[in-house]
Formats: C-alpha cells, sequence, structure tokens
C-alpha cells in the first residue's frame, strides 16, 4: 500500500539482520567451483568464501545497467548446466516506416496483434505509444515476447494496430460516410479532427493513399473511403525488430528448468546448488507475474537450502 519499492528492501533488510544474516554487498563472483563436497564461491577480487549450499540468483540480461548482465549462465553453465536461447521479453518493438520521428509521442488507446504467415498469434488491448523507433506500452509488451521469439528464428513478423477498436470496420466507414456528407466542402484532412489524433492524420490519409490532404472529402472515391477504414483499423507495420536487452524488462530463456526440480529448486546435477528467480527459464506477462517468481522461488529455494 506505500507504493514504494523501497518497503520491500526495507523488510528484507530487517528479516536478514533479526537473524543474524552476515550480508556481504558490492561483491561480484566470477566462478563458483566444488571442492571437497563444498562449494567454493569466488569474487572478482580474488577472496573465496567456502559453503555447503549456493542459490543462484543473478537475474537474467533484461536491463543490464541494473546488474543482471547474463553473467549468470556461465556460472551455472560451467557447473554443467544447460542454457536454453535467452532473447528479451516485455520490450518495445522497433517498426519498419519513415513517418515514425513525425507521430512520436502520440498516445492512443487501441488493439496490437502480432501477425505471422497471416494469422494474429498474440493480441493485446490498451495504451499504445509511437516513438521515434516505431511502438511501445503495455500492449505492446505483452505481446512482445512472441514477436521476438519469431524473429530470433528468422520468421517475418507484422504488427497490426486497430485504432478505432470500439467499433466494426462497417460501423466505422459508416461514421465516416456520415461525417462525409454533413460537411462536403471540408478538406480531409480537417474532416478527422476530433476524431483521431491530429498529429496521425497526414499519416494515416498517406498510408490510404492520399496525397493530397486538402481534397474536398466529395471528391473521395468509395475505394479512398475504405482505404481510410482500412487503416485505422488494420494499420500494418514490418517488425524489424525488439528495442533490445537494455530497454527489456525481463528475460525469456534460460537455466533450463528440466535440471531443476521444482519443488526444492536445487539442480538435478549437482546437490547443494539452487536457483532463483529469471536466471531460469521462466518468464511472464505483465502483471506482478516476474516480481512474484523471484520471491517464491527464492522462498522455496531458501527454504531447502537451509534444511
Ligand atoms: C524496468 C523494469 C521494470 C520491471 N517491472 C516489473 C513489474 O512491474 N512487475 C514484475 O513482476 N516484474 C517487473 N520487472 C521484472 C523483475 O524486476 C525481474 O523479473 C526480477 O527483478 C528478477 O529478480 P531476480 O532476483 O531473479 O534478478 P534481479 O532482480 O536481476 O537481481 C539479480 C542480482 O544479481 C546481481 N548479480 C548478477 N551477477 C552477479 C555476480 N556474478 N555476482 C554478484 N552479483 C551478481 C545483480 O547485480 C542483481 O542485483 C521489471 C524489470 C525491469 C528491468
Amino acid at each position: 500500500m506505500s507504493d514504494q519499492a523501497s518497503s520491500i528492501l526495507d523488510v528484507l533488510r530487517y528479516e536478514l539482520s533479526e537473524l543474524g544474516v552476515t550480508v556481504i554487498c558490492d561483491a561480484f563472483i566470477q566462478g563458483i567451483t566444488r571442492a571437497d563436497g563444498k562449494f567454493c564461491v569466488e569474487l572478482a577480487e580474488g577472496k573465496v568464501y567456502r559453503g555447503d549450499r549456493v542459490i543462484l540468483a543473478t537475474g537474467g540480461k533484461a536491463m543490464p545497467a541494473s546488474g543482471s548482465d547474463g553473467n549468470g549462465y556461465e556460472l551455472a553453465s560451467r557447473l554443467g548446466h544447460r542454457i536454453t536461447d535467452v532473447f528479451p521479453a516485455l520490450v518495445q518493438l522497433m517498426l519498419e516506416g519513415s513517418f515514425f520521428k513525425r507521430i512520436e509521442g502520440v498516445k492512443l488507446a487501441g488493439t496490437a496483434e502480432v501477425i505471422h504467415r497471416n494469422k494474429s498469434v498474440a493480441r493485446d488491448r490498451g495504451d499504445i505509444l509511437f516513438a521515434n523507433y516505431g511502438v511501445s506500452g503495455p500492449p505492446i509488451l505483452q505481446i512482445s515476447r512472441v514477436a521476438g521469439e519469431l524473429l530470433k528464428q528468422g520468421e517475418e513478423v507484422y504488427l497490426k494496430i486497430n485504432i478505432m477498436d470500439t467499433m466494426s470496420k462497417e460501423e466505422l466507414l459508416d461514421l465516416l460516410k456520415r461525417r462525409f456528407q454533413t460537411g462536403p466542402s471540408k478538406p480531409v484532412d480537417f474532416s478527422l479532427v476530433g476524431l483521431i489524433n491530429k498529429r496521425l492524420i497526414p499519416v494515416v490519409l498517406k498510408e490510404a493513399g492520399i496525397d493530397d490532404l486538402t481534397r474536398p472529402v466529395a471528391n473521395l472515391s468509395a475505394a479512398e473511403k475504405q482505404g481510410i477504414t482500412d487503416i485505422l483499423t488494420d494499420w500494418r507495420f514490418k517488425v524489424r525488430g525488439t528495442k533490445g536487452w537494455s530497454s527489456a524488462q525481463v528475460t525469456a530463456g534460460g537455466v533450463d528448468t528440466g535440471d531443476i526440480d521444482p519443488n526444492s529448486m536445487e539442480s538435478r546435477l549437482i546437490k547443494g546448488l539452487f536457483f532463483a528467480g529469471q536466471i531460469m527459464d521462466i518468464d511472464g506477462q505483465c502483471g506482478g507475474f516476474n516480481l512474484q517468481w523471484a520471491w517464491t522461488s527464492g522462498y522455496i529455494a531458501g527454504k531447502n537450502a537451509a534444511l
């Protein structure tokens, strides 16, 4: 209820201190080995800690500035663990098109879909935000994993945006026709003012094949009206990539869960080695699922490591 992330850190630190746990910060672990039944955890400056149990919770690769730059995969892999392909998830999409600079910052409530081989493979609704590279916003982040995975496989991926998703195509065409009939001499660009964000109007009309934006609407052909309707309800963009690790909130892929006991989070390969959080090949959608996973798996790993 406090809406402060630091509250979580405070209560965790309080419990650690109550339990007399030693906390060592600013310590980069560069190697973990096993010798004489003990783990040796080696710090970058050469110091070595020995212990009976190790919990690897180094995070994934998303937002490396936060410290989780993927080096944990190397630690796990050197201990024999398989790492599945990793790619950024909950991330913005970069789209093909030369007009994004002009509509950067435009926000609208609509539906976004990932289209692969002419089929919709992921869909979400909410606030979509245009940026100079493409699109952002909650629905884009939600569907980005599917797009990212297909792109990684070398597939062609398209994004479909419906910016008038509260009505059907037919209803929108009717609405446009009525608007155009009421003011037949209005320039086509002005006739859309009030219906969609003003900055989108010239781009939408150009995309619909209407170059002269000052033409009176009475002169629009049936095909041109249909063209405007199509862009407003089914605007297609080729996806050229995801924004990458520095902007991603989550990592898809990671330590293969087949080698981890789900009841204890213990490695099936090395007794006494446990995993928690993003380092594992588990990721969720927006909505707190990733933090929940980090805490739940951390709790299970902690309980079992302490047995
Ligand atoms: C901008 C952003 C917004 C997000 N918003 C949400 C949200 O609203 N809801 C949600 O559920 N999830 C959200 N997430 C995802 C969520 O933060 C992560 O899934 C979660 O923090 C993963 O926890 P973790 O403990 O596994 O890893 P991390 O939180 O990444 O922690 C790993 C730690 O290990 C340290 N480390 C790495 N390697 C070493 C090493 N060799 N030696 C020593 N230390 C090392 C790192 O410095 C880091 O401190 C967001 C992520 C980002 C980037």
